[in-house]
């Protein structure tokens, strides 16, 4: 029999990438003052992006996911955002334009500011000091390791500011697909790309402009003609990155941002039988959609404890070290009914590995008649260190993850639902973007990681490296 699942019942599982706070008290505090705070999103938000995921999951739409490994408090700016929103829309822009299917863009912002660690601890110039967990945990300066339960009420409130500029930026003119040039190619030096992204936005505002005029003669429903699902006017992008996205590592944060509250009117279940959706449920409030890392999905902990409980649509990452069966018992504990746009797998084995890992994970997922949506991040299997020291990735290891990721699929007779990415638009003052990943039509290379590398994290594709890799993606969905 089940156990019966409450916000806490996590409290009993062993918890991997524990944080230990010395204070209890002081947490105690924090954690009671966060459940009296707003929610960030809404039960209405969360169900109608389940609703677009549903439709992925039958081949109606891709998703992306994207954004920074991990968040810090000092890079929410104003010009950080707009640069990140910025590079979020022309990515999925050209996505569109190849594949014109919805893009659904959840963005790993206004939230992501917790990691695992392979380890306890690390060293910094040359002591052994904590390791960095995040700005919600500690601080990155080697003072300042201790875990400062303070740090996690911080972490609401830049999610909140983070979340408020999103949501205004995407009912402004920016996010208006009738001139995405708005959102910035001054710095693409390649002239290739540029011609690229420019010749596709030139034929979108065309079309938007005849689609315009056919609604106004034939009076055509304009929402139909809105990709992503619109809010219904012609050329506004509806936009998921709204759809704030984090992994769910923190649970005092996460159950303290859990809510008991009515299941909007209109929601279909996507069960098979709508009559048993109970009038009130559980939502995690801090975002729309979480997700379970790699090194917390282990079946009787804590996380997965959590995660079985909550409303929201999930994410799941699976590593090479993911058995076929353990994938099957997991999809059974978090969706025991089965329910539709629910579960997404996030496959990140490295690049030589996806044949060996995923065809055997495609076949347990179909035993058990568990529907999924199957999505690739080529980032965390092709980590190295490069001879210089930095943590990098090669824009080929990358490539090379997704076409095998998309062969294993056709091959299996399966679908790639979308791809989970960490990259940025950032910029320094100068305009220039980061040096954190090797190749790409830059050529980036080992001696330029150290110009501008300014991760806290995972080492991210810069502006011009994402493109190079949404227009390999939008070539491929075009054949
Ligand atoms: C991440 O997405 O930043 C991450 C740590 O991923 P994974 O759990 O797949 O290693
Ligand atoms: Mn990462």
């Amino acid at each position: 029999m089940t156990e019966e699942w409450t916000p806490s019942s996590w409290r009993t599982k062993p918890i991997a990438q524990d944080v230990k706070y010395a204070n209890k008290d002081h947490l105690a505090r924090v954690t009671d003052q966060i459940k009296h705070l707003p929610p960030l999103v809404t039960p209405a938000e969360i169900e109608r992006l389940r609703h677009h995921l549903t439709r992925v999951e039958t081949g109606q739409g891709l998703i992306l996911h994207a954004g920074d490994c991990a968040e810090s408090f000092e890079a929410c700016t104003h010009r950080n955002i707009t640069n990140k929103i910025g590079l979020i829309l022309s990515f999925s822009l050209v996505l569109l334009w190849g594949a014109r299917v919805p893009i659904v863009r959840i963005g790993r912002i206004a939230g992501q500011y917790a990691k695992p660690r392979s380890s306890g601890t690390e060293i910094v110039n040359g002591k052994t000091v904590t390791s960095f967990r995040g700005d919600n945990v500690n601080g990155i300066s080697p003072d300042d390791r201790e875990p400062d339960p303070g740090r996690m009420l911080s972490a609401y409130f830049y999610s909140t500011t983070t979340l408020n500029y999103v949501r205004a930026l995407l009912t402004s003119d920016f996010a208006s697909l009738n001139h995405p040039r708005t959102w910035s190619l001054k710095h693409v030096r390649s002239p290739t790309l540029r011609a690229e992204f420019e010749s596709i936005s030139n034929a979108l505002s065309d079309a938007l402009a005849f689609t315009r005029t056919v609604g106004a003669i034939g009076g055509v429903d304009e929402d139909a003609y809105v990709k992503g699902g619109g809010r219904g006017v012609l050329g506004e992008v509806d936009f998921y990155s709204r759809c704030p996205f984090h992994e769910g590592l923190m649970l005092d944060y996460e159950e303290a941002m859990t809510r008991f509250l009515p299941i909007p009117a209109g929601t279909s279940s996507y069960t098979t039988n709508p009559q048993a959706l109970p009038p009130k449920t559980y939502y995690n409030t801090s975002a729309h959609f979480l997700w379970i890392g790699d090194r917390t999905r282990q079946l009787t902990n804590a996380h997965v404890e959590y995660f079985r409980g909550i409303r929201n649509p999930i994410g799941i990452k699976v590593g090479p070290s993911m058995k076929d069966e353990e994938l099957a018992r997991l999809l059974d504990i978090v969706n025991p009914d089965k329910e539709h746009g629910k579960v997404t797998l996030i496959t990140r084995y490295g690049a030589g590995k996806v044949e060996a890992n995923l065809p055997g994970h495609i076949a347990a997922v179909r035993a058990c008649g568990h529907p999924v949506i199957w999505v690739c991040d080529p980032m965390h299997g092709n980590t190295h260190t490069s001879s210089t020291g930095y943590k990098t990735r090669h824009f080929s290891s990358i490539i090379t993850e997704v076409t095998s990721t998309l062969a294993v699929h056709a091959q299996e007779k399966s679908r790639l639902g979308g791809v989970s990415l960490e990259f940025t638009g950032e910029l320094n003052e100068q305009g220039f973007s980061v040096t954190e990943c090797l190749g790409g039509s830059m050529q980036l290379g080992e001696e330029e990681l150290e110009l501008r590398y300014q991760s806290y994290c995972d080492p991210r594709l810069n502006f011009e490296q994402a493109l190079d890799l949404a227009f390999l993606l939008s070539d491929h969905y075009k054949q």
